[in-house]
């Protein structure tokens, strides 16, 4: 029998019978299907997508906000997407939004950028320069949104080839904020089968990608301690209480938590990052404060260490009659970000067919986190990380440095794997049962 002839009769009927979009399947064949990635990193290379990607990006450069404050970035964004003809749902989370391209229908995708600058000032000198003192974009999130636009371009253009819907996920406030847990609470990723998220890196060359199966990034929290003392003369210590001893005392203490209490083979952080108390040689002050994040690979590490922060912390402090205060609810605890296996063997297929196997690189575990994590704790995700290090060049600065720069190449990239791997999966995983036909997002 030919099964071309039945092609037009399942299409018109595969709303009703999801059955039939795996047999739409059977239209490609491995070869059609490893197309789909080299076309659309050609067609993200091509100057009319280059330089436009590059624009957005500089244009988001020089305006950096920080997180819940892109108001400007996200108009900026959904310019562009009106410019495309592609709806959207706004306001989520703030200044977040979801964009939507495709049928309207299941199986929907998720890909992800994050939209927000750092509070720090930029020390590269060149024509795009942070405009706004003390704001930069220092980790890239202007390409990440100059990449999903892209991938934005390219799905639009080939719309009619999506056999499902794309959900354009642009999120605020992933440096700490955790945009990404409100953006999951209202329920954006209900009935979303996968999501996929990528970072720029320095330590990777370009044309390269870098991920692993399973946990890649650490959970993190955050905490801050006030130890209350008593000032007073410097020259006169026995008529004090002295906050700067006790919080040295209690810095020292936590450094145990990690060599004495974990696992050797779990590996966990404490760092104090912040210390702060006294403003003059001669005065012993009132109180001292420190701050600092602690990194773990399991909720029960991330939650044993809380736990024990604290205790060090107001025990220690006790130790030298001091009172301490413990805080952890300035920043949401970032879980653990997991790559889900089977999107692991999915994004090597799709990445390999764009850039061929030596340039899919594995990696390690990092201590780094990445809110990305409140997306993947939710549905399946996966996280990647796309190289921009041009190996013939100097060196790049890594993220959070005041000297990092974007090297430019790295957009069609990013562009061109969001695009690849969205509408291959709607290509490769459709739903099983007729009844997630039904399901379809209100806003839609
Ligand atoms: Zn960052
Ligand atoms: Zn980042």
């Amino acid at each position: 029998m030919d099964f071309s002839k039945w092609v037009p009769l399942i299409s018109t009927i595969y709303v009703l019978f999801s059955l039939t979009l795996t047999l739409l399947n059977c239209n490609l064949n491995p070869e059609e299907l490893a197309e789909i990635p080299i076309n659309f990193l050609n067609l993200a290379k091509r100057p009319e997508i280059l330089d436009w990607m590059v624009g957005v990006r500089r244009k988001l450069h020089e305006n950096p906000e920080l997180g819940f404050e892109e108001f400007e970035t996200s108009k900026l964004i959904r310019h562009e997407l009106d410019k495309m003809g592609i709806p959207y749902k706004y306001p989520i989370a703030v200044t977040g939004f979801v964009g939507f391209i495709g049928t309207g229908k299941p199986p929907f995708v998720a890909i992800r950028a994050d939209m927000d600058a750092l509070a720090m000032q930029e020390s590269v000198e060149w024509e795009h320069k942070s405009k706004v003192e003390g704001k930069m974009h220092g980790c890239g999130h202007d390409a990440h949104v100059a990449m999903l636009l892209g991938a934005a371009k390219l799905l639009q253009e080939h719309r009619h080839d999506l056999q499902g819907t794309v959900i354009l996920v642009f999120q605020p406030a992933e440096e700490g904020g955790g945009g990404a847990k409100i953006m999951t609470e209202t329920g954006i990723l209900e009935n979303v089968a996968a999501i996929f998220g990528l970072h720029v890196s320095t330590r990777f060359p370009i044309g390269a990608v870098a991920s692993r199966s399973g946990s890649i990034l650490a959970g993190s929290g955050c905490f801050e301690a006030i130890i209350n003392g008593k000032g007073g003369h410097a020259a006169l210590p026995q008529h004090t209480i002295d906050p700067i001893l006790a919080a040295s005392n209690v810095i020292v203490s936590l450094q145990y938590l990690v060599s004495r209490e974990a696992d050797p083979l779990d590996s966990q952080v404490v760092t104090v990052a912040q210390f702060q108390g006294g403003n003059a040689f001669n005065v012993i002050p009132d109180s001292a404060t420190i701050g600092g994040t602690f990194r773990a690979f399991s909720e029960e590490g991330l939650m044993g260490l809380k736990r024990r922060i604290e205790e060090v912390i107001t025990r220690q402090a006790a130790v030298h009659k001091c009172n301490a205060t413990v805080n952890f609810d300035d920043k949401p605890f970032f879980p653990v970000t997991v790559n889900n296996e089977q999107l692991h063997q999915y994004f090597r297929n799709v990445a390999r067919d764009m850039l061929g196997e030596r340039n899919i690189l594995e990696m390690k575990p990092i201590m780094g986190s990445e809110d990305f994590s409140f997306f993947a704790k939710v549905i399946p995700g996966y996280f990647y990380y796309v190289g921009m290090q041009n190996e013939t060049g100097e060196r790049l600065h890594p993220g959070h440095s005041p000297f990092f720069t974007v090297n430019e190449e790295v957009l069609p990239y990013g562009a061109a794997l969001h695009a690849s791997l969205a509408m291959r999966y709607l290509l490769e995983y459709q739903p099983k049962s007729a009844s997630s036909n039904v399901i379809s997002h209100d806003e839609l």
